[in-house]
């Protein structure tokens, strides 16, 4: 075996569970032990503050300034006093991750020595050095410099000894650069059309929130193995590598009991979340070998996605502790699950109802209908750019495999759901509507009353699925910031809400009474979007046909299907809500469509590299073995005997050479196209000519290398096999 390999498969062998730091307090002790929350605001600020604190936040206000300086103060104490030194504000710019920098809290105290400050100048706005963030030519444009500024809805933390105040980032003309801002912003204009709705039903309600519950899944690999794979350390993929024999075929995996190593991982990243005020609840085994979930309880959605970027950098640093290395690429392995997030997202009134669960009574279950059936819509609407929302270069590995929804985005409703709308479309309306004493409107459709859901009714081939009390948006990608799928998802929806309330009002205004226009126009709703409702199996051939037919976004390439952010009605939808202008969103495609030819810019290089220094090399040192012993058996016996001896040796020798042969003339094919893209001006196309030339050689590139994995002496092979990259643990 090749030395290195042999060594790194030995050491991972050998490791043993790390055992945790298990704090003595029970979790409900040191729950949000490092977060500013309102407990700790309530401690360490005068009461005054507190209270202007909480009602900026609670009322989406601005902080007035000398409020400002005293929540600073009261936040350097706290943070302090837990054994912080440093600040940061904490972003998270249109790369993949979060963006931080550090200062000391200390200023010269005059006297030659320094004290510990932190002024809320500070604390309210900053102006990194944006320079080197991704901003799509706005900066350039404008001049801008970027500042960096304290959302309040999400509190302060403590990372490392290092106090992160969350923040958005922008330019200095105001154009988002981050994910927050925009997000930020969908949640406002949701709030907004989903209360006005929602005051048909309920005249008290003032806010309505969007919840998001992300399930996070990723894959664990020995840092011994890891580090023993260039293609896994520089792109978080393997790009090469022969199936295992055994995978996940046994469906052993899925549910079964976690191992010790992997548990004490999990346990101890756990407490980490708990301290940090990330609500971690179910953990289990997933399909694939070496891989895993995490879910917590569901939170509003910002804070749910800083809970969930944060989760992702404190997952890596985890596991290094343990010896592991945590892969978030949605398909480090071919052959074998790549890793999906899936967003469950429901909208719930600040009366505690939740909009998408059915009620108790039929006014409840109007109100249901109302919000699914406007649900429906926006996702018909903005198929093409929901799944430009959950598009990368990563995630498109993913999509359409055959463990992932397609690259089609369509809605799974459940057969009691189905009927219900079905029902609800054929009557005429005054059929529908039958008035009952007290209990209001009741529809005739005899499941609404008291309508259950069955929420094992589920189908998981289905990119977007209702279950129960929630919709599921199942292509998110597990490295994502899913803040780019809810800013889509929830601004869609409010255009739509704040359309369908314009209609009603009209109907209204025209004598109509208002369960009556309701019923009218969700009537509408459900006719116009019934193409988006599929139940099916969404992996087969056949939903494929089908939805080209009803005139579903079916675009795979994913440099392309990142123009649904331009079309029209986007453009004009995230206009209506105040999400993106124009500029911003043509900005942020350029940045779309650049990562996207880095990523696989930087694939195809290490592919190369692998191909040409690792593979190759062995294959002519196999060779040669084989052209060796051909000439001993030769000549041991010089006559037809060893003709057929040598014929297997002689054979194996042929066909290496053709996938040798093939290799090599595809590296040098994926060089030229490479050239060929890279002076390609407009970053649109060159990422299409990314897509469409480049990526092309590197299945071939894979598919030879795979090959001779499998003639090759296992003795020769440098790098560790999926055998042991995703059995060893
Ligand atoms: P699954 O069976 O799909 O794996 P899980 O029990 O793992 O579901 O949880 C899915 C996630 O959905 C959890 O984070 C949970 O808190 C969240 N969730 C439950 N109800 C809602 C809701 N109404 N809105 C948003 N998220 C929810
Ligand atoms: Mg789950």
């Amino acid at each position: 075996m090749s030395k290195l390999r042999f060594k790194v498969v030995e050491e991972a062998f050998d490791r043993k569970a790390i055992p945790v730091n298990i704090p003595e307090e029970r979790p409900e002790q040191y729950f949000s032990k490092y977060v500013f929350n309102r407990q700790k605001m309530f401690e360490y600020l005068p009461k005054s503050t507190y209270d202007a604190l909480v009602n900026a936040i609670d009322n989406k206000q601005a902080l007035p300034r000398e409020v400002a300086d005293s929540v600073a103060a009261g936040m350097k104490q706290w943070a302090i006093d837990n054994g912080a030194r440093h600040y940061s504000h904490w972003f998270h710019p249109l790369t993949d991750g979060t963006a931080e920098k550090h200062d000391a809290f200390i200023e010269w105290d005059g006297k030659g020595g320094v004290v510990e400050e932190f002024s809320g100048k500070l604390l309210v706005q900053q102006e990194p050095d944006a320079s080197s963030f991704p901003n799509g030519g706005i900066r350039n444009t404008f001049e801008a410099r970027g500042y960096s500024a304290w959302d309040i809805s999400s509190p302060a933390f403590i990372l490392d000894k290092t106090l992160c105040i969350p923040t958005i980032f922008i330019s200095y003309t105001g154009e988002s650069l981050d994910y927050k801002t925009p997000l930020l912003r969908a949640l406002n204009s949701v709030d907004k059309a989903a209360t006005a709705v929602a005051q048909y039903f309920d005249p008290e309600v003032k806010h309505v929130k969007s919840y998001l519950g992300w399930e996070q899944e990723y894959f664990l690999v020995d840092e011994a193995l890891y580090s023993a794979r260039p293609d896994l350390v520089m792109t978080g993929r393997t790009l090469m590598g022969h199936e295992s024999a055994k995978n996940q075929q046994l469906e052993d995996h899925y549910f079964g009991a976690i191992p010790s190593r992997v548990e004490a991982f999990m346990l101890d990243l756990e407490i980490e979340c708990h301290k940090l005020g990330i609500p971690a609840k179910t953990r289990h085994n997933e399909v694939a070998p070496n891989q895993f979930e995490l879910a917590p309880i569901f939170e509003e959605t910002n804070l749910a996605n800083d809970h969930n970027l944060l989760l992702m950098s404190l997952m890596a640093e985890v596991a290094r502790r343990h010896n592991f290395r945590v892969l978030l690429h949605e398909k480090p392995f071919s052959g074998i699950n790549g890793s999906g997030k899936h967003n469950n997202w429901s909208l719930g009134t600040d009366k505690g109802v939740l909009l998408f669960a059915p009620g108790k009574t039929p006014q409840d279950n109007l109100q249901f209908i109302t919000f699914v059936a406007n649900v429906m819509a926006a996702v018909y609407r903005h198929n093409g750019l929901l799944k430009a929302s959950i598009s990368s270069a990563t995630n498109g590995h993913r999509l359409g495999a055959n463990e992932a929804p397609p690259a089609i985005i369509s809605m799974f409703l459940g057969t009691q759901l189905s009927e219900i709308l079905d029902t609800l479309e054929r009557n005429d309306s005054d059929d529908v509507i039958k008035m009952k004493g007290k209990t209001g409107l009741k529809l005739n459709v005899d499941q609404i009353p008291e309508l259950m859901i069955d929420n094992t009714d589920r189908n998981r081939t289905s990119p977007f699925a209702f279950t129960g009390n929630r919709f599921e948006f199942r292509a998110v990608g597990s490295s994502a910031n899913c803040a780019s799928a809810m800013i889509a998802l929830n601004a869609a929806v409010a255009d739509q809400l704040m359309d369908f309330k314009k209609k009603v009002d009209a109907r209204v205004a025209s004598g109509d009474t208002l369960n009556h226009a309701l019923i009218a126009e969700i009537k509408e709703l459900i006719k116009y979007s019934k193409d988006i409702h599929f139940d099916g199996n969404g992996y087969s051939d056949e939903w494929k046909a089908e939805a080209e037919k009803r005139g579903l976004d079916c675009e795979t390439s994913v440099p392309k299907i990142f123009d649904a952010y331009l079309n029209e009605s986007s453009v004009e939808m995230f206009k209506n809500t105040n999400v993106f202008t124009e500029i911003e969103l043509k900005a942020r495609n350029e940045v779309k469509w650049e990562m996207y030819t880095k990523k696989i810019q930087i694939e195809a290089r290490i592919l190369g590299d692998l191909a040409v220094n690792h593979v190759i090399p062995v294959a002519i040192r196999y060779q040669s073995v084989l052209t060796d012993n051909v000439f001993k058996l030769k000549t041991l016996f010089p006559n037809e005997k060893g003709d057929n001896l040598a014929q297997l040796d002689l054979d194996t020798i042929e066909r290496m050479s053709k996938h040798m042969s093939t290799i090599m003339s595809e590296v040098k094919k994926m060089v030229n196209a490479r050239k060929e893209a890279n002076v390609i001006a407009c970053e649109r196309e060159k990422a299409i000519a990314y897509h469409d030339n480049v990526v092309p050689c590197m299945d071939v590139i894979r598919y030879h290398i795979d090959k001779l994995e499998l003639m090759i002496d296992d003795e020769m092979w440098p790098l560790p096999k999926y055998r042991e990259l995703l059995f060893i643990r």
